[in-house]
């Protein structure tokens, strides 16, 4: 999702190349133009100030000018602050009392229910017992829809009709408590919008259980309105961790790069594309290498 932006540092990184020794002016006109390719990418402008003054500083200070070859080492704080803006790498938590509980909150369409399937069977392959919770009783689509993916990747999915959320979730950990379930994946409702009503009932849940992870689900192709979905959930329910969709889309990708910074909460995990096995654990090295071709 990057093609663009990794193509212009691309570009100015083999210009870069092409000079023998690096005066603070040079250093300054190269940071220019990598802040134009992150702003064009729609990275949010307070990461890219941020980012490019931690590289000017560095870059126009000892490292550069005592460097045997100064373009790499300029090249290398590139990566190097591009890897400490992607965060640190994911962990989840799955500690304490069996089961856990993993709640997936987001809007609809961001891709919360193909998310759930898909770290549904990455944990069974890891040799934990699953169980997803469908608990979304306003849209029946959505209800069939985890049905047919825990078919799938052959996960049990735990429903009730006529039972709200908060209480279908509890029920769902008492059944799973019995049948000796160790990760509870919940599927919460997704809206069109943010709204209060959504952020009530995921606050109920959580009274219900207390849940390991709470994971916001967002589209990364949707660009900068992605920090404002995470900024509401944020400032309605503690979030513990970010799955970025859709990475495989080709968006301009600035988002994938300011949202931790912006939020402050770590991503966990990518997801790559639409079949039940495209998701990654989140790892900044690697996203960091992508972009930077
Ligand atoms: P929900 O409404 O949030 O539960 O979203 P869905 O899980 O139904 O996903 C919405 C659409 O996005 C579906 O067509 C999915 O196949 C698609 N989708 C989900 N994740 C990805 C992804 O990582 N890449 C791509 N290309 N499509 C995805």
């Amino acid at each position: 999702m990057f093609e663009a932006l990794t193509q212009k540092l691309e570009g100015i990184f083999k210009e870069l190349r092409r000079r023998g020794k690096l005066t603070p002016a040079d250093v300054d006109a190269v940071m220019r133009e990598v802040r134009l390719a992150l702003l064009e990418a729609d990275v949010h402008y307070s990461v890219v100030k941020d980012f490019v003054a931690r590289v000017r500083e560095r870059a126009v200070g000892h490292e550069v000018s005592r460097a045997l070859n100064p373009a790499q080492q300029v090249i290398k704080i590139v990566h190097e602050e591009l890897i400490a803006t992607l965060g640190e790498p994911a962990r989840l938590n799955l500690s304490g009392p069996k089961p856990r509980v993993i709640m997936l909150v987001g809007l609809q369409g961001s891709g919360k229910t193909t998310a759930a399937a898909k770290l549904a069977a990455q944990l069974r392959s890891q040799g934990e017992r699953v169980m997803l919770v469908a608990a979304d009783p306003y849209r029946p689509a959505a209800i069939k829809q985890l049905q047919t993916l825990g078919e799938r990747v052959g996960v049990p999915v735990y429903y009730e009709s006529g039972v709200k959320p908060p209480q279908l979730v509890a029920r769902a950990f008492e059944q799973a408590q019995k049948g000796g379930i160790t990760v509870l994946i919940v599927d919460t409702a997704g809206r069109s919008q943010l709204d209060e009503a959504l952020m009530d009932e995921l606050r109920a849940i959580t009274q219900k259980v207390t849940p390991n992870e709470t994971l916001l689900v967002v589209d990364a192709m949707i660009g900068q309105e992605a920090l404002n979905i995470a900024t509401g959930f944020q400032q309605a329910i503690p979030l513990s961790g970010l799955m970025l969709t859709k990475m495989d889309g080709d968006a301009r990708g600035g988002a994938a790069i300011s949202i931790r910074a912006v939020t402050g909460v770590p991503i966990k995990y990518l997801g790559t594309g639409e079949a039940l096995d495209a998701l990654e654990a989140y790892d900044p090295r690697r996203l960091a290498s992508r972009i930077l071709g």
